[in-house]
């Protein structure tokens, strides 16, 4: 065999001998041979710059191509060991940015990785979920709205099949499918009795068979490859690079004036006033800056891959901690999603079932008895043969469990009819389907065709109450025949069940011609005969209850939005603490209020019962005019406007399907609200990381500058030579500043309020800082500098000492910036992290070498310190950390802070 084109022309037979396989696919053995054989149903992937050039982009930075001058200039004055000490900083800060960008870029490639598409396949005849990358040709592939079609098929079954192939064709409106053959001249787009790899299946159902995989299917053909590149720039760095080149530029100018000035005013040798600029424009320029905050982002990426999000675009992980308000499906998010059937009525008698997870036996009671289940009464007989007919369900045994295929809500239901001794198997065999209009939220109801083999055809349906209820006009009575359908009756029951925090499901049935082997909505529209509901508990999930309440804490507005009954989702908002004086909003409350109305009520009720994808859309809508970041969680194809308007989209990891996933900014791996919020509490870390990179960035940059600057414009000596800066500058960002990337949470995280997206990260704090701890600096370093020299001791020692303050004094400054944003920080926040230290002993031995080796000493020209003069180094540091300390109680305590 062969894949190839061609098969649009076949009818589809022809196809499947073609293909050496049949309608219900191949066998797992003859599957793993096609792999081996066709190789993975890939594109190649966009080929990645090969690391010479990465190495090489490293080099290419403004601040690089000041120190390349420098040096050649430095080389042409003859200062040869400048000029070496300069290419060796610069190639070591080309190293060390190589391998964080690299560390950083795999991590986000590792988690793209993660969102690796699945399809739905037969093999050995059974309906499997596999890799997207494992379909081979000959495999059969079933398609469901909001899937992604994972290779070229020739469709043999489909049911209302809409395919939304934009990019084949560029046109985004949905082309409906059919099977029969088209002429072999037919454009691609035209091509009805095919689906392609990589197109979104937006309604219905198929099924097809794969006819081409990886590069043989017509996108491979296109594109060749896959055009995606892992980037790393986001908003917030693009800002950052931009900021830092602004900055470069007004550096440059400073310096040339400085330079001007030095040489022509105060007539110092041109060789040492321009190595005083290049020590200054190196102090100043903060260019290891957007570098930290890309490793900032990454680390945060990881961190929520940890908790089960998943980043899917990266500007996504600055938006996320903005968060106001988190719109959350119920079932499944909310809840475990793990049904159970425990109440049921049928011929208006009421039933309770025990509760045993899936297992398919345990005990019904009516009216406090035992009921004997071979003794079924007809009406809850009827009622359990709707439920397993119309019914896509497996399950099955896994050592002592019982697991669900499929939609737990429909394992359940299996589960009830082993308790009455109906196996799901046999009743399917007698009565095979012929038709099915899926259920979809939209509509609210399934419903299936099926004909038994004595000569009788059945629809039957199953759905929400209300939905059920319009189109029945009859129920069943006692014994099981029709009597006139009393609808305030079953209202009654729907809602008793509902409140007692159950999913109710009704079920309807109705005889058809033998004949008629297609049901469409027509068909259900009238006449069936109402047979019974079903209570269904799904308990909370346990983690979700405190995650609303650090919602709560954290100024985070929670609102549930869901398609299930009023009463079932306001029991179960009280069982998770939702609060909710406001009561719900139903969506036909919804469709009745204008845009300004919904805005208030958006903002009141935190429960939206039977809701339609459409309302998502408007309730997201109605709260960003309130001014909120929206946060809103999806599943279906529908949800997709829904998810992309909102702020951060959310899209569930197992249930949710590839057109939801695609345009969300985060998956959840576990589709647990609990994972929201620690996504949440993680993008507000990252947020506030960054804010402390930058305070402390900017602040050390521009002191170290100073430092040079005064010294220039006053005459006197430097306190600190232009190696030496070199040598500071690259060892603390390196080191000290990259730590504040990996800083964790802090207590108070998930205990304020959310900080507007817009809020500037240079705000009025930082730039005081950049003010006050220049001028700290300044007197840091001369004061000590100038005690030196007073002392009597040599130049070169002062300068040793002066050098060791500046370190001293960005360690201790680190310390004050961990806990800048904290009223009273505990001990435990002050003792560090292990990153910390690393950091802080990296640099205290790289000073150390500097100072007392003399191999460093000759080329940086240092001299050993005395330990008294190393013990007052540290004193100006402590003494940094204290004054900054009690500036930051005094400015906390009158300026009234938010930030506690
Ligand atoms: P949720 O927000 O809880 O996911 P859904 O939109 O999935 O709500 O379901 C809304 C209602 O539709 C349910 O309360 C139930 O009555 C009905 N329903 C859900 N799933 C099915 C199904 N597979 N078949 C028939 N009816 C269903
Ligand atoms: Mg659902």
């Amino acid at each position: 065999m062969e894949q190839g084109t061609g098969f649009h022309q076949q009818d589809t037979d022809t196809v499947f001998r073609a293909l050496t396989t049949g309608r219900a696919g191949l066998s797992q053995a003859e599957a793993r041979e096609r792999l081996a054989r066709f190789g993975s149903n890939r594109l190649p992937e966009a080929r990645r710059q090969s690391p010479l050039i990465r190495f090489l982009r490293q080099f290419h930075n403004i601040l690089i191509y000041v120190l390349l001058a420098a040096a050649s200039i430095t080389l042409l004055l003859g200062h040869g060991l400048d000029t070496a000490v300069i290419l060796a900083v610069v190639l070591l800060n080309a190293v060390v940015g190589y391998v964080q960008e690299g560390k950083a870029a795999r991590a986000i490639a590792a988690i793209r990785h993660m969102l690796a598409p699945q399809a739905s396949v037969l093999r050995d005849g059974k309906r499997l979920s596999i890799a997207g990358d494992d379909v081979v040709p000959g495999d059969v592939v079933l398609l469901d709205a909001g899937d992604r079609v994972p290779a070229d098929l020739r469709l043999f079954k489909v049911h209302g099949l809409q395919i939304q192939e934009a990019i084949l064709t560029g046109e985004s409106v949905a082309v409906s499918k059919q099977t029969s053959p088209v002429s072999a001249e037919t454009l691609v787009a035209e091509r009805d009795c095919m689906a392609f790899s990589g197109t979104t299946v937006t309604g219905g159902q198929g099924a097809g068979v794969v006819v081409a995989t990886g590069q043989q299917t017509e996108v491979g053909r296109i594109s060749g490859m896959l055009t995606e590149v892992d980037t790393l720039r986001t908003p917030l760095i693009e800002q950052m690079s931009v900021l830092a080149r602004w900055l470069t530029l007004l550096i440059g100018v400073v310096a040339g004036l400085i330079l001007l000035y030095g040489y022509f005013v105060l007539q110092q040798p041109f060789a040492d006033v321009f190595m005083a600029v290049v020590g200054l424009s190196v102090a100043a320029i903060p260019e290891g800056l957007p570098a930290v905050l890309t490793i900032t982002l990454a680390v945060g990426v990881q961190t929520m891959a940890r908790r089960h999000a998943i980043v899917r675009r990266l500007p996504a992980i600055e938006t996320v901690g903005s968060v106001s308000v988190i719109c959350t499906d119920k079932t499944g998010t909310l809840t475990r999603n793990e049904m159970s059937v425990i109440s049921v009525v049928a011929g208006a008698r009421s039933y309770t079932v025990e509760d045993s997870g899936y297992a398919p036996f345990g005990c019904v009671w009516l009216d406090g008895e035992t009921l004997d289940p071979e003794q079924v009464p007809l009406p809850l007989k009827t009622l359990v043969r709707s439920a397993v007919l119309c019914n896509d369900a497996e399950l099955s045994r896994q050592g002592q469990a019982w697991e669900v295929q499929g939609d737990p809500m429909e394992g359940a239901l299996l589960a009830l009819a082993g308790k009455l001794d109906e196996t799901p198997a046999e009743l399917r065999r007698a009565w095979p389907r012929t038709d099915v209009i899926p259920f979809d939220t939209a509509n609210r109801f399934m419903a299936t065709l099926n004909h038994d083999h004595q000569g009788h055809g059945m629809i039957f349906v199953k759905g929400a109450p209300e939905t059920v209820l319009a189109l029945c006009a009859n129920h069943q009575g006692k014994d099981g025949r029709p009597v006139p359908l009393d609808t305030a009756f079953w209202q009654r029951r729907a809602e008793e069940i509902a409140s007692r925090g159950q999913r109710v499901l009704a079920f309807a049935c109705r005889e058809v011609p033998d004949n008629k082997t297609v049901v469409n909505l027509e068909d259900v529209r009238h006449e069936l005969l109402f047979v019974g509901i079903v209570g269904l508990m799904d308990p909370p999930r346990e983690e979700a209850i405190n995650a609303v309440a650090e919602c709560q804490a954290a100024g985070i507005r929670v609102k549930m939005i869901t398609g299930d009954h009023a009463s079932t989702a306001s029991a179960i908002g009280a069982l998770i603490g939702l609060a909710n004086h406001d009561g719900t909003l139903t969506g036909a409350e919804l469709d009745k209020l204008n845009d300004d109305e919904l805005a208030v009520a958006a903002r009141q009720v935190s429960v939206f019962a039977r809701t339609s994808p459409e309302h998502k859309l408007r309730l997201v809508k109605a709260l960003q005019s309130e001014g909120m970041t929206v946060a809103m969680t999806g599943d279906g194809v529908n949800d997709a406007p829904a998810l992309r308007r909102a702020d951060i989209g959310i899209a569930m990891g197992c249930k949710g399907t590839e057109a939801a996933k695609e345009v969300s900014d985060l998956v959840l791996a576990d589709d647990n609200f609990a994972s929201i919020v620690a996504a949440v509490r993680e993008g507000r870390t990252v947020r506030d990381n960054i804010r402390k990179v930058i305070a402390w960035t900017l602040p050390t940059s521009s002191g170290e500058a100073f430092a040079i600057i005064v010294a220039l414009l006053v005459g006197v000596a430097l306190p600190v030579t232009p190696v030496q800066i070199l040598w500071i500058n690259f060892i603390t960002t390196v080191s000290l500043g990259l730590a504040l990337a990996f800083e964790p949470t802090s207590n108070n995280t998930m205990q304020r309020k959310p900080r507007p997206r817009t809020d500037p990260l240079i705000d009025a704090s930082v730039l005081w800082h950049i003010i006050l701890v220049s001028l700290l600096f300044l007197c840091g370093v001369f004061g000590i500098f100038t005690f030196a020299i007073e002392s009597g001791y040599t130049l070169e020692l002062a300068r040793t000492m002066a050098m060791n303050t500046l370190v001293a004094m960005e360690i201790f400054y680190l310390f004050f910036i961990r806990t800048m944003d904290v009223r009273s920080p505990s001990w435990t926040m002050l003792q560090g992290t292990p990153v910390v230290w690393l950091a802080v002993f990296g640099v205290l031995i790289g000073q150390c070498v500097i100072t007392y080796w003399p191999g460093a000493q000759a080329v940086f020209s240092t001299r050993a310190m005395s330990v008294m003069d190393l013990a007052l180094v540290l004193l100006v540091g402590v003494a940094l950390l204290l004054l900054l300390e009690i500036e930051k109680q005094v400015r906390m305590r009158v300026g009234r802070s938010d930030l506690q």
